[in-house]
């Protein structure tokens, strides 16, 4: 019986020191478990004398019943109270302001894109697509450039195979449009070109426009005449326009084109490297051979083409002068711009 008074009172004072839950289960397996102190007690009842056992086993079962009792009340009080715990730390002040969202703006590549886009369809170009996952033949059998000639290792290519290459230009686009649409036509393709190359002035992917006209009276002029309008509208500034003899496979003749420096004015600085002009892109009246693989009578109509690099136009234009500040998403350049 004092074992039992025992029991009961250093059950009601831990039960009420407990301040969490998992100790509370843990005193609730050392009173009332199977190896616990009342199931100790339990065991002893053989050994009293009969009459006495019916007494002793209600006064267990009283105390028991009362630890349990105390248990539950404890278990519901420490219950809420971590309730109340959560609720006040998650409180939320609905009275505060909203955070606010920044204002996303446009990449200056696509920026230079759609300038692009606006520039050509002024002139009467249309805009046309092609894949970048490209066949052997578009990106340079049919530029000219058959197999085993030197002019491939003018490019790193990469290759999927002997016939499925990344696009290493966008030319192959002109291909796909004079095989599509008979002269006379306008076109003009953007896009993602791929060569394995990465330092200060080369990425792996950047992107270029390809530009073609074939028409039966297109002249050198022609293209130059474009290209003075284009490269003056682009710039929006009055520059000077330069052609250098140059080789390309796949026009005939072929020039580099170079715009006086924008920063020095032609005098010459660190950007021109003290030249005065700017290289910009590569052009050229549409070789013959072009020509006739897409069956289109060289005798009668003639074309140009040029190819231009978008990043290197948008490095330019805005004054950046790491080509990869283009693709690292920085957000303090892409607010300034
Ligand atoms: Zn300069």
């Amino acid at each position: 019986m004092q074992a039992l008074e025992d029991v009961l009172q250093h059950a009601t004072t831990t039960i009420q020191l407990v301040t969490d839950l998992k100790s509370l289960d843990n005193y609730r397996v050392q009173y009332l478990g199977k190896k616990g102190q009342l199931t100790e007690i339990l065991k002893t009842l053989g050994q009293l004398p009969p009459d006495q056992r019916p007494a002793a086993g209600q006064k267990i079962n009283a105390v028991k019943e009362k630890i349990q009792f105390l248990i539950e009340q404890r278990t519901i009080e420490l219950q809420k109270a971590e309730i109340e715990k959560q609720l006040a730390s998650e409180s939320i002040d609905v009275t505060l302001p909203g955070r606010a969202r920044g204002i996303g703006s446009i990449h200056p590549v696509t920026k230079t894109l759609e300038e692009l886009r606006r520039i050509f369809s002024h002139m009467g170009f249309v805009f046309m697509e092609g894949p970048e996952i490209e066949e052997d033949y578009y990106n340079f059998t049919a530029l000219n450039v058959p197999p085993l000639h030197p002019a491939r290792a003018m490019q790193d290519t990469f290759y999927f195979n002997d016939n499925l290459v990344l696009r290493s230009q966008m030319s192959p686009v002109q291909i796909h449009a004079m095989k599509k649409m008979r002269p006379p036509l306008r076109m003009v393709a953007m896009g993602r070109v791929y060569r394995r190359d990465f330092d200060l002035t080369h990425t792996p992917m950047f992107h270029q426009m390809e530009c073609l006209m074939v028409d039966e009276h297109v002249t050198f002029a022609d293209l130059k005449g474009l290209l003075n309008q284009f490269l003056g509208e682009f710039f929006s500034v009055d520059t000077s326009v330069r052609f250098r003899p140059s080789y390309f496979p796949f026009t005939e003749p072929s020039a580099e084109v170079d715009i006086g420096c924008l920063s020095c004015k032609g005098k010459g600085c660190r950007i021109c490297k003290h030249s005065g002009w700017l290289e910009v892109l590569g052009c050229g009246m549409v070789h013959p051979n072009v020509l006739a693989g897409v069956d289109i009578d060289s005798e009668r109509y003639r074309g140009f083409a040029f190819g231009v690099g978008l990043d290197r136009l948008t490095l330019l234009k805005y004054g950046i002068n790491d080509l990869r500040a283009l693709f690292e998403n920085d957000l303090r350049l892409l607010k300034q711009l």
